[in-house]
């Protein structure tokens, strides 16, 4: 008799998982979804007003041909491409991405600030020696770009310190800086930027990011059952209850609910995995969607805020990314603005004051004009608790001790806080975690994302 798969969540890795099962002709599964929808982080939603909203801004960084194959089949010719244009602001200008390169944008001093920084930094050449986030940070960029844009942002971004952040999540992509080339940048005044034609991401036409999980779904639907909470999960029975009182029997699950939630849930209890869980840190983020009555032209994707004058971290010109996502696709009479503010006990937000924040914010930033306030038309806000997984410096032992407990009981943790592991956290690493679990559990074959 073949085994029985139960997959928890209808995120990208739940639906990646659920994908390869259908793909490969599979009988004997379901997938079972706290929520009424499909997506998890990876969903959309659209407000009483007609604007279409991510969860926060969703481009697609595929590294993968099976995921690219994915995205092929779900979206057919309904996409648009678009060019990765994004931008910095602060001191009251604009520097294009990557920072680093484009220090020429700043004022004087600030700019001779980082370069001074930069120039140190490299003499000093102590990064590889450092042993946490923040302090990688700064001896890699200098203290300049570190004091105007780095730490700033990063911490506007992950709501922990920097400096009980691990660096190894970052510090494996990112290579040294190449002080040639940026003083070269600003001496010819030349604009260094990472965007270009080999730089396209594609958008869903309709529906938002949440297209794409939504039509994978429809292929399998009968298999997918909503609202369905997982409270228990039996190890000796090998059974799952859920909150409605159903439950099912298993062999090996895919599980992609934060791992730090399913712990508690086993059955027989088990402390010692329990305190290793409450290791795990993770931050939350408030979607502000600001939808306008006025047309703005722009080619530019997206936007960084490092500064303490706006509370988000990043804004998305997101009527640029599909005309569908403004109501009646009429982007030639709205826009919308998508911008993401993070929280956590570190940095507390007050969600009864934060839409009035941002606005303001979107004026501080010359996004928006005084005047704009009268054409806001829709507000909108989504609270996430679980945004970011933080590479805290305890992460990997906690890990260590949860992940081979589940293994031993196949029982794969998967996903963006299923593994807990932010570097492959996107939606390609994500889709192809889900499928790779299933060819691990059904054939064996390593699983080369997750490992
Ligand atoms: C702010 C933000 C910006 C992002 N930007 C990008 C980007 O630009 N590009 C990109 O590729 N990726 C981006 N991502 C990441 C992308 O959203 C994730 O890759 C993806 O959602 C992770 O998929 P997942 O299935 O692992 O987890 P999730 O999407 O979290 O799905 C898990 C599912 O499990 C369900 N669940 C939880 N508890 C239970 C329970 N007890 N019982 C049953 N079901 C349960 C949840 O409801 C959810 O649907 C971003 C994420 C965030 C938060």
């Amino acid at each position: 008799m073949s085994s029985r798969i139960v997959v928890i969540g209808a995120g990208p890795t739940g639906i990646g998982a659920a994908y390869r099962l259908h793909e490969l002709g599979y009988e004997n599964w379901n997938l079972y979804e706290r929520n009424a929808y499909i997506g998890g982080h990876a969903s959309s939603h659209t407000d009483a007003r007609g604007f279409v909203w991510d969860e926060g801004g969703h481009v697609i960084f595929s590294h993968y041909p099976y995921f690219d194959e994915f995205l092929n089949q779900m979206l057919g010719a309904d996409y648009l491409e678009h060019e990765r244009q994004s931008w910095i602001r602060l001191l009251d200008t604009w520097v294009p991405y990557p920072f680093q390169n484009n220090v020429r944008y700043l004022p004087q001093d600030a700019l001779m600030e980082c370069l001074l920084g930069l120039v140190q930094a490299n003499q000093e050449n102590a990064y590889e020696d450092t042993q946490n986030f923040g302090a990688w940070t700064t001896a890699l960029f200098g203290e300049g770009i570190a004091k105007y844009f780095m730490r700033p942002y990063n911490f506007k971004v992950w709501a922990y310190p920097l400096e009980r952040m691990d660096k190894q999540w970052i510090a494996e992509r990112v290579s040294k800086v190449d002080l040639a080339r940026v003083l070269r940048n600003v001496v010819y005044a030349r604009d260094d930027v990472n965007w270009g034609p080999n730089n396209k991401f594609k958008f869903p036409l309709y529906g938002g990011t949440g297209e794409i999980y939504r039509r994978a779904a429809k292929r399998f639907q009968d298999r997918v059952h909503c609202n369905k909470t997982l409270v228990e999960l039996d190890l000796a029975k090998r059974t799952v209850s859920f909150q409605d009182g159903s439950g099912d029997t298993f062999d090996a699950i895919v599980t992609t609910m934060p791992l730090d939630l399913l712990i508690p849930l086993l059955k027989p209890r088990q402390s010692a995995l329990e305190d290793a869980a409450r290791l795990l840190q993770h931050n939350g983020i408030f979607t502000v969607g600001i939808g306008l009555e006025k047309r703005i032209e722009t080619n530019w994707c997206w936007m960084y805020f490092p500064e303490s004058n706006s509370p988000f971290y990043r804004v998305t010109y997101f009527h640029n990314y599909s005309p569908h996502n403004v109501p009646d696709g009429r982007a030639d009479i709205y826009s919308s603005l998508m911008c993401e503010i993070s929280f956590s006990p570190h940095k507390p937000v007050d969600r009864a004051r934060v839409v009035d924040e941002t606005i303001d914010g979107l004026v501080n930033s010359a996004l928006l004009q005084d005047a704009d306030r009268a054409r806001i038309v829709s507000r909108y806000v989504e609270e996430s608790e679980y945004a970011y997984p933080i590479p805290t410096l305890e992460r990997d032992a906690a890990l260590a001790r949860l992940q081979p407990f589940l293994m031993q009981r196949n029982i794969l943790s998967r996903g963006r806080f299923g593994s807990w592991k932010y570097e492959i956290g996107n939606m390609d690493h994500s889709v192809m975690q889900g499928a790779e679990a299933v060819n691990f559990i059904l054939n064996g074959a390593p699983e080369t994302v997750w490992s």
